[in-house]
């Protein structure tokens, strides 16, 4: 029994000490952990501090994100009013952005309708365009049509003025060739009437040589007559455009000589001198004699009609190759200048009062321009008032190939001519 129970004393003690030996190092390991947990504590004590410290920290951040979260409610409250404020404006908007979406399809079919018009317009404006292109060529045809009109309108008016002077002219001249007409006709009937008396009372034979004298009257007064009828039937063949020439190849020196000779002795018989000059011989050329001997006679007559007694004219022939020059100068009274240009105008006359004592019906010089003319010549006057006139007739040196030759039947009746040519000066 003993060694049991001392066994099981034993085996109590070694589990006891067992026990203690694990006591012992549980309490060495809780002696550590201890030291451990202090550690820890230490460290939690340090941590708590810090936690407090986090803590306030926290706490002031949560007081900043209380007075934050307010601020943000108020931002937000406000937020919320304005978002209210902008549902508000966006509803308004979204209608007035239909409204403008409906304004600008409007205004879309507006624009387009605009285009369509726009192009409808630039049409109207092209064809305005065109139009009016035409309206300009039409504007500028009618202004052409109304400056022709115009200028048509003044030339009237001229040629109306142009037939009333010519009327007037006309007119001067009918009572001025009447007035010519009648004066040899009177002279030749009293003559007639005288001769009557005469043989009534038997006294023709006592008045012989008065009766003489009338019948030089009779047939100078006859010539005045014939000259003048001539000259009318001319003036009215060169009006008609029938007056022609007799053309032919003559010796123009000769022709105006002979006629310078056929009339020297009457005019010395009127106290005057009469000089014929010529630098050539002979120059043949185509011309009508009989007209030409009447240019050289009814220059010759105007010459001797404006000369005082003792003056001398001379008649002159120049030949300048191209054409040939025959001139008749006088020293007697001369032509005022604004006369120069119209005393070759038909039925002109250079006034009465300067011009004294002549016969005439202002036609000879028109007549001798227009003959002079048919022959393809020209005439000019060169004159100066107190001292006398120089006419100068220019002929071109041609000649024809078919002549149309009449010449003789003018030889046989030169002294009549010259009669007629002449018969306005009491020779
Ligand atoms: P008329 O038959 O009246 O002489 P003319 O045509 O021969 O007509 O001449 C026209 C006018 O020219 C004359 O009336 C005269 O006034 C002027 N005249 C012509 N020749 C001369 C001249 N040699 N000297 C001065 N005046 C002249």
């Amino acid at each position: 029994m003993n060694e049991n129970f001392y066994k099981q004393v034993t085996a109590q003690l070694e589990m006891r000490l067992k026990e203690n030996e694990e006591k012992a190092n549980r309490a060495a390991e809780l002696v550590i952990a201890n030291k451990e947990l202090a550690y820890q504590s230490e460290e939690k004590a340090d941590r708590a501090a810090e936690l407090v410290i986090a803590n306030k920290e926290l706490a002031f951040q949560s007081g900043e994100k209380a007075d934050r979260a307010a601020e943000l409610i108020i931002t937000n409250k406000e937020l919320a009013y304005q978002s209210g404020e902008n549902a508000d404006r966006a509803a308004e908007l979204i209608i007035a952005i239909k409204e403008l979406a409906f304004q600008s399809k409007e205004k879309a079919d507006r624009a387009a309708e605009l285009i369509i018009a726009n192009k409808e317009l630039a049409f109207q404006n092209e064809e305005k365009g065109k139009r009016a292109a035409e309206l300009v060529i039409a504007n500028k045809e009618l202004t052409y049509q109304n400056e022709e009109k115009c200028k048509r309108a003044a030339e009237l008016i001229i040629a109306n003025k142009e037939l009333i002077i010519a009327n007037k002219v006309q007119g001067e001249f009918i009572i001025n060739i009447s007035h010519e007409l009648k004066t040899p006709l009177n002279v030749i009937f009293s003559t007639a009437q005288l001769f009557d008396m005469y043989c009534k009372n038997d006294s023709l034979a006592e008045n012989r040589d008065s009766v003489i004298k009338y019948i030089d009257s009779i047939k100078h007064n006859s010539y005045r007559l014939c000259k003048l009828i001539n000259n009318m039937v001319d003036l009215s063949k060169i009006e008609a455009g029938i007056f022609k020439l007799n053309l032919s190849n003559s010796n123009i020196v000769t022709v105006v000589e002979d006629i310078v000779m056929s009339v020297t002795s009457l005019i010395e018989s009127k106290g005057l001198n009469i000089i014929f000059d010529t630098d050539v011989e002979e120059k043949i050329i185509s011309c009508d004699t009989q007209k030409i001997e009447r240019i050289v006679l009814n220059l010759i007559s105007n010459a001797i009609k404006f000369s005082n007694e003792g003056d001398e004219i001379i008649v002159d022939i120049k030949d300048k190759k191209e054409f040939i020059e025959v001139s008749v100068k006088d020293n007697g009274i001369g032509i005022e200048d604004k006369y120069l240009d119209m005393i070759f105008d038909r039925f002109k006359q250079v006034d009465k009062s300067l011009s004294r004592n002549t016969e005439g019906t202002g036609v000879g010089l028109s007549i001798v321009k227009s003959i002079v003319e048919l022959h393809g010549g020209s005439i000019y006057v060169e004159s100066q008032i107190g001292k006398g006139s120089n006419f100068t007739v220019v002929l071109p040196s041609e000649k024809i190939l078919n002549e149309n030759m009449i010449y003789s039947d003018i030889v046989k009746s030169r002294n009549q001519n010259i009669r007629v040519e002449l018969s306005d000066i009491y020779l």
